[in-house]
């Protein structure tokens, strides 16, 4: 996993520390869920620099995070050229917005932009309306979720990996969840259901059951908007099927950003962005793309 992934999974989960509501400092919730991981130890590092250049909050709470529109999106790391330029497109309702291009074209610099973890250099961001900076963060965390490449699981029972640390998730919530990721019929086919230990001394699972665990996890507060990092990249070809399967019986039910540089993942998107040094270079769906587009013709036959 590189450094931008890293960074960006433990900004996420600062964020869904945030909206915790039993009152524990954010210090003290990360020490105790360090306990559980030791994957979350190294991330300590990455949410404090996170912390350093942590984005205000506004007060708005706009009816709905989507529309989300991005206009004349520029961004530059600091001291570095622009690492996106005048990025433009808009994810509406509930679609299911995928974002290709090749490594290093800015595609998670997108996903951090639009979750409101990095505030553009130029342009702006407007989210059910409203520019992104004045929206309430709590509400902002409330009504969005993150996917990220690699599903990190803690020492514990499905429940607790779907529940996550926050209260008021009650257990048929969990098995709703489970239900709408493809995942209950196996759970309940476990000895103790969502009370089945997983992870180093507990049931193993596999690549794709993980992944659909960490949708899971994010579904359950029923977003209205999910951002997922090639969240079938790590994944062998049954499993990416069906996480595939997964994301597809989702569709209709909240937005979806989808970065993907599996086509088999992409091609289930309704609208597809194709980014190019940090350019768009064309919006569509995937008929119209694979006749008109360089990138995703060479994309689809693998080249
Ligand atoms: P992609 O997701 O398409 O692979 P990224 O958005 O991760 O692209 O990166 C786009 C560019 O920004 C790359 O050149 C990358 O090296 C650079 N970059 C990413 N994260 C950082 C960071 N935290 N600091 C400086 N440069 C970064």
């Amino acid at each position: 996993m590189n450094l931008g992934n890293m960074a960006i999974i433990g900004a996420v989960l600062l964020l869904m520390l945030r909206s915790l509501s039993y009152g524990q400092t954010l210090s003290s919730a990360v020490a105790s869920i360090s306990t559980y991981s030791p994957f979350l130890d190294q991330i300590n590092e990455l949410t404090a620099e996170y912390l350093k250049h942590e984005v205000q909050s506004g007060e708005e709470m706009p009816t709905s995070p989507v529309p989300v529109t991005l206009k004349d999106v520029s961004f530059s790391y600091s001291g570095r050229d622009s690492t996106l330029k005048d990025v433009s497109f808009q994810i509406e309702g509930t679609d299911l917005v995928g974002i290709i291009g090749p490594s290093g074209s800015g595609k998670s610099t997108i996903a951090q932009l639009v979750l409101g973890l990095r505030e553009p250099t130029e342009g702006c961001i407007h989210v059910g309306g409203t520019p992104l900076p004045r929206v309430d963060r709590s509400w902002w965390c409330r009504n969005t979720a993150f996917v990220p490449q690699e599903p990190k699981l803690i020492t514990g029972t499905i429940a607790d990996n779907i529940r996550f640390f926050r209260d008021g998730i009650e257990d048929e919530d969990i098995e709703r969840v489970a239900n709408d990721v493809n995942l209950l019929d196996a759970i309940n086919a476990l000895p103790r259901g969502i009370d089945t230990h997983i992870g180093p001394k507990g049931t193993e699972l596999s690549g794709g059951q993980r992944q659909r665990i960490s949708i899971a996890r994010a579904l359950v507060t029923r977003p209205r908007l999910i951002v997922m990092d090639e969240p079938t990249s790590s994944l062998d070809a049954a499993s990416e099927a069906v996480v595939i399967e997964s994301l597809e019986s989702l569709k209709g039910q909240t937005a979806i950003l989808l970065i993907a540089h599996r086509m088999s993942t992409i091609a289930i998107c309704d609208k597809i962005v194709v980014v190019e040094h940090g350019r768009v270079t064309a919006v569509g769906d995937h008929k119209s793309l694979v006749s008109t587009n360089p990138y995703y013709k060479n994309a689809v036959r693998g080249i």
